[in-house]
């Protein structure tokens, strides 16, 4: 198995801003400054207008990949598994089997 190469945030900034590039207006003025300092490097990145809509409009499409939603009863998050790592309670539809399944054992005191 091989380990996936550490991040590197100021070369995807970067790469970001060139894809971008093409499409902005070659006059227009920076509206805001973005500094990642990453160990060693740094990158200091002027934003156009252009720019830090689609910077903000890239982080607020970002998910996070063990993101499965939100929890039905706190509305806390949940994992993978489906159990909301806030209260515990395993969401969805085999949580509600499940949980259904475990009332019956209950009662019936097995
Ligand atoms: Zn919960």
């Amino acid at each position: 198995m091989t380990t996936p190469p550490a991040p590197d945030p100021v070369e995807a900034m970067e790469r970001f801003l060139a894809r971008i590039a093409p499409y902005d207006d070659p006059a227009a003025e920076p509206v805001a400054t973005v500094d990642l300092r990453v160990g060693r490097l740094r990158g200091t990145f002027p934003l156009t207008e252009r720019a830090a809509r689609a910077l903000t409009e890239a982080l607020n499409r970002w998910a996070d990949p063990d993101d499965a939603g939100r929890c039905g009863d706190c509305g806390g998050p949940l994992g993978q598994d489906l159990v909301c790592r806030a209260c515990g309670r395993l969401d969805g539809i085999f949580g509600a089997t499940v949980a259904r399944h475990a009332q019956r054992v209950a009662e019936r005191g097995d």
